[in-house]
């Protein structure tokens, strides 16, 4: 296991976060809503600034030398992209809208490509709404069925079920790294193993994933894997579909227009080659070089050292929470990352999360994009802390200690 950073060095890693010095209502902010997405540090704003002051320029179609360097840019934030995943080639990464946007590319395009009645499409009852939402249009249009993975009370996947449910009519399937509301991090190699041994085709969500952990894509023989670039301290608006070469050009293109082309006359077009094929109109080119500065950031500290870091926060704050009498931690699984969903009392999270706010922390309140999560264990939401590496010990006391006053109003 990797070192974790010094107090020391988080006190100094924050000054690269000019928001987090901020006051909210008179407290300092204490901001535990990562996971829905981290602040951006200094490095990345001013490569956005330079971006846009200095060589902003539309890519791949200008000969003038803007242009040239704005794609040089681009490209290289392809490259940087593709170190970090570990992709085997820069081509198999395809530059997004974010999580969402891959997953609905992948579910429209392999659902164009693959799916007919009859078929089916397994995810897992954790998933996000966007891994849950595609695949239920994309199944009513081909008229295949969704099949879904349970967990047990713990918030960890049945994988016993996992046989019987990969049968013969199974095209793809489609999970979560790690979950966004009960933080377990699933075994997702075993799965891809699994799924492979039956042929079929594996999608990784990867939102909540890429930011505490190391993760590659060849190590995991993952098909498809998404991002969002907003979720790893990049700008919002960018993220990341991996896809490996011989599924993506499989696939039809998701949208018709610029830059997706090899030539078009009035009767046909023929299309362009990875990864522009899944590339159409102006793209989101200070996203794609502000995501590419985000990453160069995270692999300066270490993601080994984010992950230590993250783990020993985690711990702290699960033992300090635990304490609090009336609170319930939802999600208990053995491995975990990210985030800590809990629900204080007979209280409504809403509630929990407002006083919370009022003394200047930020959590999240609600079913996090996770409806289905919410029914199975019968709440109608929770009030959930994230955590990023520029967390402190400090602000987990900062909570305990909102709570407890919370508690004093609230039960
Ligand atoms: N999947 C997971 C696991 C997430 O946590 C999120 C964001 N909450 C998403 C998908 C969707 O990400 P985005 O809104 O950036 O597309």
């Amino acid at each position: 296991m990797s070192t974790i950073l010094t107090s020391l060095e988080i006190k100094e890693l924050r000054r690269d976060f000019p928001l987090l010095a901020q006051k909210v209502y008179g407290h300092p902010l204490v901001y535990l809503d990562n996971a829905a997405t981290t602040q951006k540090p200094n490095q990345v704003l001013e490569t956005l600034d330079t971006y846009y002051k200095q060589y902003n320029s539309n890519v791949h179609r200008g000969v003038h030398h803007l242009s040239q360097v704005a794609t040089d840019a681009y490209e290289a934030a392809r490259k940087t992209v593709a170190d970090y995943i570990d992709a085997g080639e820069d081509k198999e990464v395809i530059f997004t809208k974010g999580t969402t946007d891959g997953i609905n590319l992948v579910a429209s395009c392999f659902g164009k490509a693959m799916l007919k009645p009859g078929d089916s499409v397994v995810i897992t009852a954790m998933e996000h709404h966007s891994n849950i939402v595609p695949w239920q249009m994309i199944c009513e249009e081909k008229g295949a069925t969704l099949k879904v993975i349970p967990f047990n009370t713990y918030g960890e996947l049945e994988l016993d079920k996992l046989d019987s449910l990969l049968d013969d009519s199974v095209r793809i399937l489609a999970l979560t790294y790690v979950s966004n509301s009960l933080a377990t991090i699933n075994p997702v190699k075993k799965i891809i193993a699994a799924a492979h041994e039956k042929n079929i085709p594996v999608l990784l969500d990867g939102a909540q994933a890429v930011q505490h952990m190391n993760v590659s894509v060849r190590e995991l023989d993952v098909d498809f894997m998404v991002f969002s670039g907003h979720k790893i301290y990049g700008p919002t608006g960018i993220g990341i579909l991996y896809g490996k070469q011989q599924w993506l050009d499989k696939l039809p293109p998701y949208q018709g227009g610029g830059d997706m082309i090899k030539t078009v006359t009035l009767e046909k077009t023929v299309y362009n080659e990875l990864p522009f094929k899944f590339e159409a109109g102006t793209p989101d080119i200070a996203g794609a070089i502000g995501l590419a500065a985000a990453l160069k950031y995270v692999n300066a500290i270490g993601i080994e050292r984010i992950q230590a870091t993250e783990a020993a926060l985690m711990d702290y704050a699960m033992e300090a929470l635990q304490k609090i009498p009336n609170l319930r931690i939802v999600g208990q699984a053995k491995q975990r990352a990210g985030v800590i969903s809990f629900l204080l009392g007979t209280a409504h999270p809403f509630d929990t999360g407002e006083l919370l706010d009022k003394q200047g922390i930020a959590v999240r309140t609600g079913h996090h994009c996770c409806q289905p999560v919410m029914d199975i264990f019968g709440i109608p939401g929770t009030t959930r802390a994230s955590f990023a590496f520029y967390n402190t010990e400090a602000e987990i006391d900062a909570l305990v200690g909102g709570l407890e006053r919370a508690a004093k109003i609230l039960l």
